[in-house]
């Protein structure tokens, strides 16, 4: 009997899904657009009848074993399949989202972290491929993570553990979504971006962002930081500096706490690679110890939007 995986990657905008074979190849995926205006429950409601469609139109009723895999922003607590405080679903706090699921799509279903989910597909088939000890971290509108440690995705005692993004690195530092200061994700994130920029602009010691009106200002996105440092702008290619330094010391925590093979760093802010990496490098160069910063290689995602299907389907394989 064949086995296909089907891996899930609930994000906030986009919900995408694929049918992977056990050796990681897509045959199929779909993306739509993410529904909450019914709320949380309404969404999972409509995504059980789209993982039901898919797979029958994927399979053409063809008798096949297949498992689901599910990747959720936000923590869950993995022994009891519940999802804690997700920031894109807070009406779903608390949720037993595996035993709903096991209930509605009677399927063998693994739910991960999104970020963990990440971290799973580049290291089965994207730019950790072939790492036994890695970490994967995602630079988007929070800082995400993952850390493989022997070939396992490290989850801790309820599962909450690989919080990369909530390092803390300056103990005066801004606050933090989780209630923390001077964590990575006030700094390496798009949220974080935006934050420095607008500091940056009222210290004003910017040219050419800065001449943005008012209105303007405060719609600021960290696509917008990064166009502006494309054209040499001198404010936002101080913030990336400022964001390299700060990655680079949650690089130097992760290298010195894990001895990583590789970290692999995507996400939507990791595009402005070219002005954020060379500090972060030099960083880990300074600071990191010597025998674990001269084997790790930093390098980037590859495996772009499919990476959160396949460490879906990553996490449904290696199902017990
Ligand atoms: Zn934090």
């Amino acid at each position: 009997m064949e086995q296909y995986l089907v891996g899930v990657d609930v994000g906030g905008t986009n919900m995408r899904m694929g049918i992977v074979t056990p050796d990681g190849r897509i045959l199929k995926k779909i993306q739509y657009p993410t529904d909450m205006s019914r709320g949380g429950l309404a969404m999972m409601e409509g995504l059980v009848s789209r993982i039901q469609d898919f797979v029958r139109k994927g399979t053409r009723g063809v008798r096949s074993e297949i498992r689901v895999g599910i990747g959720v922003a936000g923590p869950i607590d993995m022994r009891r399949g519940v999802l804690i405080a997700p920031p894109n679903l807070p009406d779903l706090h608390g949720f037993p989202l595996r035993e709903f699921l096991q209930e509605k799509i009677s399927l063998s279903t693994a739910i991960e972290n999104d970020a963990n989910a990440f971290t799973l597909g580049e290291g089965w088939k994207g730019a950790a491929r072939g790492c036994l000890h890695y970490c994967g971290i995602t630079l988007g509108t929070g800082v995400g993570g993952g850390i493989v440690v022997a070939g396992n995705i490290l989850h801790g005692a309820e599962g909450l553990g690989g919080e990369v993004g909530h390092m803390a690195l300056n103990p005066e530092g801004p606050l933090c979504g989780c209630g923390g200061r001077g964590c990575l994700e006030v700094y390496a994130s798009g949220s974080g971006i935006r934050r420095m920029i607008l500091e940056a602009i009222e210290k004003s010691d910017g040219k050419g962002i800065v001449h943005k009106s008012k209105e303007g200002l405060r719609k600021i996105t960290s696509e917008e930081v990064f166009e502006a440092a494309q054209k040499g702008d001198e404010t936002a290619l101080k913030v990336f500096n400022e964001m390299g330094s700060y990655l680079g010391l949650g690089l130097v925590n992760l290298v010195n706490l894990f001895n990583p093979e590789k970290i692999v760093i995507g996400g939507k802010v990791s595009r402005a690679w070219n002005f954020f990496i060379e500090k972060a490098k030099e960083v880990v160069w300074q600071r990191a110890m010597k025998g674990q910063r001269e084997k790790v290689e930093i390098v980037q995602a590859d495996c772009g939007d499919d990476a959160g299907i396949l460490g879906a389907a990553y996490a449904a394989l290696k199902l017990e």
